[in-house]
């Protein structure tokens, strides 16, 4: 089995910055990740990236993704399971299809789209269900499509489809939205017909996604509409499950970091040395690509000193006591 210096597990912008900045200090550094750009992926521009005016997300991860592989590192697209420390100076990640060794690893899992919940969900996702417009939208073409939730992804989305699919429903458990107003106004302007006061209650097919059983919040009547294709565009969580006997979290589930990325063991002030963390899955205030990409860099230095440290040094275990 290969073993890196450093495994980053995620490739949203913190794990790509984490990447490159790992591999310029020559650190051998591995990628795992089931998806690359995080959730660029399911944004259409980007106006507050420093040095652009306005860019395409897609873009952005196309670019970014040729830096990180244009210093070497390399990058596996699988779904990490778990991530135990397996000796002093060791970790293993493991993964649905296999398992890594490192010196060091970096969290930067970020955040994952927030499932309804409701039956037929889980049967017809990627066959009907989908939760990024960006990625499948161009499989629902001239088919009538429903976007789900209220802010400006959902909006986004909705922008997006309309001008693919042959019929786009917005619907909200609302009659207010969290989207700006100049989005919502392009939306309406485009055609998209709004479905306020709804909820989605179950989703309904065969092989395909074909309808979804709408029910109004205030008359409790329910009516089914058919559609080929649901984006749930209903935000987003973290998923640290996989993680939780490994570092502290807060109480929504966030990474607790300190200044220089670094972790703390599970329930405890104690840093844990060797395992750093960067981007939407920590605590750090407002989630912003910038700002994952900075923490990103940060990680990495900080995992650098630690590599560097227990190997020139050969310590460990009062390593965090004296950062
Ligand atoms: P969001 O702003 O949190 O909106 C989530 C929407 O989903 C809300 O309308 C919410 O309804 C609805 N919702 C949540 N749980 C639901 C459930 N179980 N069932 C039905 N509806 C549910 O999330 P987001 O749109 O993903 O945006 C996340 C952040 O990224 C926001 O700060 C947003 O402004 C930002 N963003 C910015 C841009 C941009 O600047 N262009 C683009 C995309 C996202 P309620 O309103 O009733 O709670």
């Amino acid at each position: 089995m290969k073993k890196y210096d450093v495994i980053i597990v995620g490739a949203g912008p913190a794990g790509m910055t984490a990447g490159i900045f790992a591999s310029r200090r020559e650190l051998k550094t591995l990628i795992v990740t089931d998806d690359i750009g995080g959730q660029m992926l399911s944004t259409t521009n980007i106006e507050n990236y420093p040095g652009f005016k306005k860019i395409e997300a897609l873009e952005l991860v196309k670019r970014l993704e040729d830096h990180v592989r244009h210093f070497g590192v390399e990058i596996v697209r699988d779904v990490v399971t778990g991530v135990k420390q397996t000796g002093e100076k060791e970790f293993t990640v493991f993964s649905k299809k296999n398992k890594y060794k490192s010196k060091a690893v970096i969290l930067a899992f970020g955040k994952s789209p927030r499932a309804l919940g409701v039956p037929g969900e889980k049967e017809f996702s990627g066959k009907g269900v989908s939760y990024c417009a960006n990625c499948d939208g161009p499989m629902f073409k001239k088919m009538p499509v429903a976007v789900v939730g209220g802010g400006n992804s959902a909006f986004e989305s909705a922008h997006y489809m309309a001008k693919i699919a042959s019929k786009v429903y917005l619907i909200h458990r609302r009659n207010e939205f969290r989207a700006f107003e100049s989005l919502v106004k392009q939306v309406k302007k485009l055609g998209v017909e709004f479905i306020l006061n709804t909820e989605v209650k179950e989703m309904k097919g065969d092989k395909f996604l074909k309808s979804l059983v709408l029910e109004d919040v205030n008359t409790h009547k329910r009516r089914e509409l058919q559609v080929s294709g649901v984006f749930i565009e209903i935000g987003s969580e973290v998923k640290s499950e996989i993680i939780k006997d490994l570092v502290k979290l807060d109480e929504s589930n966030h990474v607790v970091i300190d200044d220089k990325c670094q972790t703390f063991y599970p329930n405890s002030n104690k840093i844990r040395p060797g395992v750093f963390a960067a981007g939407d899955i920590t605590s750090v205030p407002f989630k912003q690509i910038i700002i994952s990409a900075g923490e990103g860099a940060k990680a990495a230095l900080q995992a650098y000193n630690y590599i560097h440290d227990i190997e020139t040094k050969g310590i460990v275990a009062d390593w965090s006591t004296q950062h």
